[in-house]
């Protein structure tokens, strides 16, 4: 099909994407929703939360409480799951009918996907996986941050060419999700039937992990580094499981696919809120000590006394891992010395 976009009329606006599967929000998208509630309270931009699915209506109610002036919702039995061709030519005809200034969404697995999808749609500009999104006061322009070259620098990314919406992805955990009193305007929206129908894509069968989603851990986090013989997390899943943690890696061991990359912690990966997080085998570089900043007791066990994470941490064990983890399993299992 060919696109023909008006790109002349652009009325303002932020709508973010608010990801769901089978009737499960991805609480990511709370935190970009309420990080547009905020922008758009300051900019006096109309913040428009846009909510794909089927059988959602448990969802609308908690997705109106986080900012948005409206929510805007498409209930179609084939949108239960994400699927990317039925979801992007949904989103755009929805894009090309609000014309929204700006389109942010969580940088999770599915919502990336779509953003570069509707980016190459739209011609437009994408700051993918940003650790602040505002506005300039000046010209109105989106502006993102970006951190690069291993941490060292952070970018300032801001859309020149004109492209609309101005995109971003966040990255999960930049923004804490408050809600609100106020609720949304409810719109229920249809769409044309041949756009949802247009997909190529099925779902087969869903694999989610057992293991607890560490984006939602509020608790406790165990997290493996390098250093634990590249990759043997044995007992730092046996510990977790003992103290009912859920396991992060760092980016290593997810590119290594020892872990799948949700379970990756820091700028690339996900950023914590936990209240306590235990570091094995991690030097703490600042890609990695970036998706800890925000957790509350920092535990580090490294060999290395010159380990940079022991600058990053509120209790420091210079120690070979594999010898703590025994020793704390064997404790928690109540074997004493
Ligand atoms: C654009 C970009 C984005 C990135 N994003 C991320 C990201 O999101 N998350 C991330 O984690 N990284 C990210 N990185 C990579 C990051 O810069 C580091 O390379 C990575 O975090 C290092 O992983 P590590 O600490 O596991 O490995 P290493 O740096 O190799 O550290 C291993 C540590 O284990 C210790 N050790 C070894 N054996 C033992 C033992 N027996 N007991 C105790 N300690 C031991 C060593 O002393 C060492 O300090 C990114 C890099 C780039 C360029």
């Amino acid at each position: 099909m060919l696109w023909v976009i008006d790109m002349s009329e652009w009325r303002g606006g932020i709508s973010v994407f608010i990801e769901q599967d089978n009737g499960e929000l991805e609480r990511a998208s709370l935190e970009v929703l309420t990080r547009a509630g905020e922008l758009g309270r300051k900019f006096n931009e109309e913040v428009l939360g846009i909510l794909l699915g089927h059988e959602v209506n448990n969802l609308v109610r908690e997705s109106s409480r986080y900012g948005a002036d409206k929510l805007v919702i498409v209930d179609h039995p084939d949108l239960r799951h994400y699927n990317s061709d039925a979801y992007t030519e949904v989103m755009a005809y929805l894009i090309n009918k609000y014309r929204p200034r700006y389109l942010l969404l969580p940088a999770t697995r599915n919502s990336r996907d779509l953003a570069g999808r509707l980016a190459v749609r739209f011609r437009t500009c994408l700051s993918a996986h940003v650790i602040m999104v505002d506005i300039d006061g000046k010209d109105g322009k989106l502006v993102t941050a970006v951190p690069g070259f291993g941490g060292n620098i952070v970018a300032t990314v801001i859309c020149t060419g004109g492209g609309k919406p101005e995109m971003a992805t966040v990255s999960p955990g930049t923004y804490e999700a408050r809600s609100s009193d106020k609720e949304a305007t409810v719109i229920m929206e249809s769409v044309p039937e041949d756009l949802i129908r247009r997909r190529k894509i099925e779902l087969v069968e869903k694999k989610t992990s057992p293991m607890p989603d560490l984006s939602r851990a509020e608790k406790v986090v165990v997290a493996g580094g390098l250093g634990t013989g590249g990759g043997d997390l044995e007992l730092i899943k046996e510990f977790a499981n003992l103290i009912g943690a859920a396991v992060g890696v760092t980016r290593p061991l997810a590119d290594m696919g020892i872990m799948p990359r949700d379970y990756q912690i820091g700028t690339t990966g996900v950023s914590l809120r936990a209240k306590t997080v235990f570091v094995f085998g991690a030097s703490g570089a600042p890609h990695f000590v970036y998706g800890i900043r925000d957790c509350g007791t920092i535990v580090a066990v490294n060999t290395d006394r010159e380990a940079p994470i022991f600058e990053n941490c509120d209790y420091c064990a210079v120690a070979d891992l594999f010898d703590v983890l025994k020793a704390l399993i064997r404790e928690l299992r109540g074997g004493g010395k």
